[in-house]
């Protein structure tokens, strides 16, 4: 907090559609007077030690001001280019990735009570990279799981889970197929839902929780459910397909000491720069940022503002089936603050 009594967020803006929608949040957190001051920072990447890194600027900014909010960054497709996602979250250690899915009302879906929050482990599992040849036409990768990295993601769920009000923390694997790695990480579940004796614990295999997610929603509602990175990565996709899309779904990534907040979203080339992108799921990103930030007032003023203008539906963009150009709905939730 610097002696103006606002906070220094870094603000990625991101490819493609990133500026526009980044200029959404800006424009509304200036008319909601949110104490927030903005350093713009470029994470295009730069030559390391003969390997692709985020350039120093962009780390020190992060690391100190602990928060960042993210747009859309364009990964290149092919050989010798790291996600700079992945490189992000490598970086700052962010451990876990929370998604809370919840209906947006004026969105039509199949469901429209849906209000669960999906946390993935986001450092090792499916997802460490570790891959080899064994012989020609045989393949293996490896799925690592430490104790270390489970107990963390699951201590930070139970917290989670109690500090939102949710009485319930679920567990979701495959321990009846993985032994070991699943295994481990059910164990440790086990082990730290004892430090949470407020917040019941459970567990529900990967392939049953699908099932019945898609069936009815309703029952995930009093839960967060907790499980490693390829799990994660599938399921929270197909809970935000419950709620209306990427388009709506905000999440963040948490570190021991940084934190980024991003749209689930991509860069959406083929609309970038046609004042089309809905700027919903990162403005919904940057409400999860306010609160994790303990701006919980400026949060919850800026969010009401947010469903009253998708509920009134007038003013929405194209993808919500409305005409509204991005700015014009900013403008929209402006007024309703
Ligand atoms: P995408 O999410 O960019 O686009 C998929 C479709 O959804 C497109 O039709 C797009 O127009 C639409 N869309 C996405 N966001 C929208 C918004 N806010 N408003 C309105 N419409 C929206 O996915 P993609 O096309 O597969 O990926 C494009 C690029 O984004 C790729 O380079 C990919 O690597 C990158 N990407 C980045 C992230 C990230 O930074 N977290 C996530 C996913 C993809």
């Amino acid at each position: 907090k610097g002696s103006d009594g606002k906070f220094t967020v870094s603000l990625i803006e991101g490819d493609g559609i990133g500026p526009e929608i980044s200029q959404s949040v800006k424009d509304i957190f200036s008319a909601a007077n949110a104490p927030v001051k903005w350093e713009p920072i470029s994470v295009d990447p730069v030559f390391k030690d003969g390997k692709q890194a985020i350039p120093d600027e962009a780390i020190d900014s992060i690391t100190r001001n602990y928060v960042a909010l993210k747009g859309p960054l364009a990964t290149p497709i092919g050989k010798g280019h790291v996600s700079l996602n992945l490189t992000l979250r490598r970086t700052f250690n962010l451990f876990a990735n929370v998604r809370p899915c919840k209906s947006i009302q004026g969105y039509k879906t199949p469901y429209d009570d849906v209000d669960t929050v999906l946390i993935r482990e986001n450092t090792e599992g499916e997802y460490s990279g570790i891959e080899h040849v064994v012989v020609d036409g045989v393949v293996q990768s490896i799925k690592l799981i430490t104790r270390e990295a489970s107990e963390r993601v699951l201590r930070f769920a139970f917290q989670y889970a109690q500090d939102i009000g949710k009485p319930k923390v679920r567990a979701v694997h495959k321990a009846t197929i993985m032994k070991m790695s699943d295994g481990l990480f059910l164990s440790c579940a086990r082990k730290i839902s004892k430090e949470f004796p407020n917040v019941e614990f459970d567990a529900e295999l990967l392939d049953n929780a699908c099932l019945k997610v898609v069936s009815d929603p309703t029952p995930y509602n009093d839960k967060v459910l907790v499980m490693p990175n390829l799990y994660g990565d599938i399921l929270s996709d197909m809970c935000a397909g419950l709620i209306g899309g990427l388009g709506l779904t905000p999440s963040g990534n948490i570190g021991d000491e940084c934190s980024i907040f991003e749209a689930v979203h991509g860069s959406a080339p083929d609309i970038a720069g046609k004042g089309l992108a809905n700027p919903t799921a990162l403005l919904l990103s940057s409400i999860m940022m306010l609160q994790h930030m303990g701006l919980t007032e400026h949060a919850s003023k800026i969010q009401a503002a947010i469903f009253k203008t998708l509920a009134e539906g007038k003013t929405i963009t194209g993808d919500l089936g409305g005409k509204a150009k991005t700015h014009e709905y900013a403008d929209a939730v402006i007024k309703n603050l």
